[in-house]
């Protein structure tokens, strides 16, 4: 059998040139819609995502404010401006980027980020109104992974779905817009055992587990679409997923590179869900129900 390569780079751009497109909108309305980005890192690699986030922005026509604490910023600093990022009316969307400083809890600070700002789902409201089927942002990676299924027309109602991976950031979220979709949905973790009783049964198979050469051939059935969430950097600087590429080519009926797949769609949807909440927040005013 031969295996499809989902590539995500030119449903990144669709997407993208959505965002650029809303943003015009926007603007013949009176709105620049604005993200504001949070660091409190010196990590390089991190900066440079930082950076490529606001270069994308930029060119879709979202302004991108990146307000760096510095690495030593305390939890106190930083619960303050996200409050004070929350309550302004000219940010739309607010994303805490991890990691950060050492001893400050990042799951204790994203309840400040206001939900209708929460463009990557990190507030745990956010989460919880994704379960109750409630209007919310999802983070932007567990949205990917549907936008890519969609993109390239591959069904998951009534199918058999298992996600690896249970984390807040993507395997909780996934499996929930999946069970959306009317999926059957199956989440493994470090302690479910042999995956391949799962994965073997499984029509699709994302994985999202941070583990290199997790998910081999040997694991699933022939035909079935795997979908490589992770991202693990090897000594040498490469970029590969959790997915062993070259035993998985030939069973599986299509599969998502890394680099190049569920990453790069990543970013465009930040920039589109920020020019949803800027939608939002517009309308909110015009309602007369902006907090
Ligand atoms: P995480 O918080 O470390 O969660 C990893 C999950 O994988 C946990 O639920 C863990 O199970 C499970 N797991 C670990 N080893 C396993 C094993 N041997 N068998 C089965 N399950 C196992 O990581 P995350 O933040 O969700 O990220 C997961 C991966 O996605 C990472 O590689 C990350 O870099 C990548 N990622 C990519 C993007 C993107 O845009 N492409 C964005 C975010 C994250 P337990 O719960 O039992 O510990």
């Amino acid at each position: 059998m031969s295996t499809t390569l989902l590539s995500g780079r030119s449903l990144a751009k669709l997407i993208q040139q959505k965002a650029h497109d809303e943003a015009r909108n926007l603007e013949t309305d009176g709105v620049r819609p604005t993200l504001a980005v949070v660091v409190a890192t010196d990590d390089g690699s991190t900066l440079w995502y930082v950076r490529s986030i606001e270069r994308a922005a930029e060119s879709a026509g979202i302004n991108c404010r990146i307000v760096d604490l510095g690495h030593d910023a305390t939890g106190q600093v930083l619960a303050s401006v996200l409050k004070d990022l929350s309550a302004e009316p000219s940010v739309n969307g607010i994303i805490l980027q991890t990691p950060l400083p050492p001893g400050v809890d990042a799951d204790a600070l994203v309840g400040h980020i206001a939900p209708e700002k929460d463009i990557d789902g990190a507030n745990p409201l956010s989460l919880g109104r994704l379960a109750v089927g409630q209007p919310s942002f999802a983070p932007a990676t567990a949205r990917a992974v549907t936008e890519i299924l969609d993109h390239f027309d591959i069904p998951v109602a009534g199918r058999n779905v298992v996600v690896i991976g249970r984390s807040a950031v993507v395997g909780k979220p996934l499996s929930l817009l999946l069970l959306e979709r009317d999926a059957t949905v199956t989440v493994c973790h470090s302690r479910s055992g042999a995956l391949e009783k799962y994965t073997k049964a499984a029509d699709v198979v994302v994985v999202a587990a941070g583990r290199t050469g997790l998910l081999n051939g040997g694991h699933i059935s022939s035909g079935a679409v795997v979908i490589d969430v992770g991202t693990n950097v090897l000594s040498d600087g490469s970029l590969v997923g959790d997915v062993d590429e070259a035993s998985v080519r030939g069973i599986a009926g299509a599969l998502t590179p890394v680099p190049g797949g569920v990453g790069s769609v990543t970013t465009s949807l930040l920039l589109l869900h920020t020019t949803e909440a800027a939608r939002e927040q517009s309308h909110a005013l015009v309602r007369g129900t902006a907090v």
